[in-house]
């Protein structure tokens, strides 16, 4: 019997310039993005009521982005 050999696929810190850090999954160890959910052009408009109060996790989790 083979034993298939594929890379892990764990949940890894992402961190974005912007200084968010969200968690998504990937076989990487870490993931540096210059772009995010929280400063991202398309999510900045509505990003900036929510923002206000760190509640940037409510706003993607309502999304549905990680
Ligand atoms: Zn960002």
């Amino acid at each position: 019997m083979k034993e298939k050999i594929h890379p892990k696929y764990e949940e890894v810190e992402v961190h974005c310039v912007c200084g968010n850090t969200f968690k998504t999954g990937s076989t990487k160890k870490e993931i540096r993005v210059e772009i995010c959910s929280a400063c991202h052009p398309y999510f900045t408009g509505a990003q900036r009521q929510v923002e206000v109060g760190g509640r940037a996790e409510k706003f993607r989790k309502k999304y549905g982005l990680k």
